[in-house]
């Protein structure tokens, strides 16, 4: 970033008042006398979200069980036409992305199709930073194949304890391994991982490769299918601001769609014929054929609302705004936090293209600092040991409320 910034907070209200996405802020419903930067963990409601799950209230009151078909908003496609919904901002065809499940059930199903493992190729490869779910997924997959966790999933290890050396993972990517699982985004550090680049390496030696995208979409642009992504799955309750219980997504590239879906269910067949309840399973060729079970209609309402808000706002400039958020933020971190007697640390990236949405601040006394922090009502999240999360959203963040965030951590110092 170019932009150069001044530590006042004159100029924190100035880059508020020049930002083309400010008027977002009051669609949606803040926290009262907070300043809520946790959208990495839990996404705010906006009012058009509200609106469309009360709408599909008011189906079930006024349809009953006919809401499945009903003309405007048939229950029955829901799960796809949120797809649809979502395929642009992630780089894919309607066809190939899905809203279903829950993320570590979109891991279960995607990674026992995706994992079969020959004599040669048996492993898979993972991190050990990833967020746990996903290596407690992982592990018994390897079980369920008969093998041993302790052999057969491979963890790329961190040097620092904060970041992957992309080099390493590709040097990991050896000929033992049949897949390579990877969050896009470290739910610690918030480093972006190079996508692209680490899909291109293992493709080139024969290797399958899936994303968890749950740190990236909705704040980071993708593009799936440019990448040649094998399959992806991510939350909605984060940048997408879904709320708790949204389904989650799952993509899978038009070139595996005749392969067989490991955990079958009647929802992934195929549409035009569900209900002929033949006990012959016909898988639909889409990523719709991984879906298992009925869709969870109330809890996935938020999303068409989440989603119009994301497209309306424009996913590319929501990512050039939270990178000028976290951009802002490490400059006040270099000028107000990282001398004596503050001792912060950096734990995010410094290059933009390998940050996501938030950063990492590091502190000897971060349990002690976090919780004094939420004693000012900013609402931000602690990941032991030592880094207090802060995640500025570009729909409804201010400058104002950064810098107001950091003078609040210098007085708590201060005030030892
Ligand atoms: C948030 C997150 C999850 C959450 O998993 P759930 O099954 O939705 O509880 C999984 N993986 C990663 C990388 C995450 O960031």
């Amino acid at each position: 970033m170019s932009d150069s910034y001044e530590f006042s907070i004159d100029h924190a209200k100035k880059l508020d008042a020049d930002d083309p996405l400010n008027h977002l802020r009051e669609h949606f419903f803040i926290p009262r006398d907070s300043i809520y930067l946790n959208g990495n963990s839990l996404g705010l409601l906006s009012k058009e979200a509200a609106t469309t799950v009360l709408r599909v209230l008011d189906e079930w009151k006024n349809l009953g069980v006919q809401g499945w078909l009903n003309e405007e908003n048939p229950w029955f496609f829901q799960a796809e036409n949120l797809g649809k919904k979502i395929a642009p901002i992630i780089g894919a065809k309607p066809e190939e992305v899905v809203a279903t499940g829950t993320t570590t059930i979109n891991l279960h199903s995607l990674v026992s199709t995706f994992y079969q493992p020959t004599e040669e190729r048996n492993k898979i490869l993972a991190d050990e930073l990833n967020f746990p779910t996903d290596i407690y997924a992982l592990q018994s997959q390897v079980k369920l194949k008969g093998l041993d966790p302790k052999k057969h999933l491979k963890l790329v290890k961190s040097e620092d304890g904060r970041t992957l050396d992309e080099a390493r993972i590709k040097r990991a990517i050896t000929k033992d391994v049949a897949l390579v699982i990877l969050p896009s985004v470290l739910f610690r550090s918030g480093q972006l991982l190079d996508i692209e680049g680490i899909t291109k390496n293992a493709h080139n030696k024969g290797v399958l490769i899936g994303w968890d995208c749950s740190h990236s979409v909705g704040v980071v642009p993708h593009k799936f299918d440019e990448w040649n992504v094998d399959f992806a799955f991510w939350c909605s309750y984060k940048y997408l601001n879904a709320g708790p219980g949204a389904s989650a997504f799952l993509y899978v590239n038009e070139k595996h769609f005749d392969k067989e879906s490991a955990l079958t269910g009647w929802f992934g067949y195929v549409k035009e014929k569900q209900f002929e309840m033949n006990l012959h399973f016909e898988q639909a060729k889409s990523a719709g054929g991984w879906q298992i079970s009925s869709p969870a209609i109330i809890g996935s309402a938020t999303l068409e609302g989440a989603l119009n808000v994301i497209l309306r706002a424009g996913i590319e400039n929501i990512r050039h705004k939270s990178m000028k958020m976290t951009a802002y933020l490490i400059y006040l971190f270099d000028n107000l936090l990282a001398e004596e007697p503050y001792n912060f640390t950096l734990g995010t990236p410094r290059m933009p293209n390998q940050r996501g949405g938030h950063i990492a601040l590091e502190h000897e006394d971060a349990q002690r600092i976090h919780e004094k922090l939420l004693e000012e009502n900013v609402i931000h999240d602690f990941r032991p040991p030592n880094v207090i999360r802060i995640t500025p959203c570009a729909l409804y963040n201010t400058f104002t409320e950064i810098w107001q965030t950091v003078s609040k951590l210098r007085k708590i110092i201060d005030e030892e």
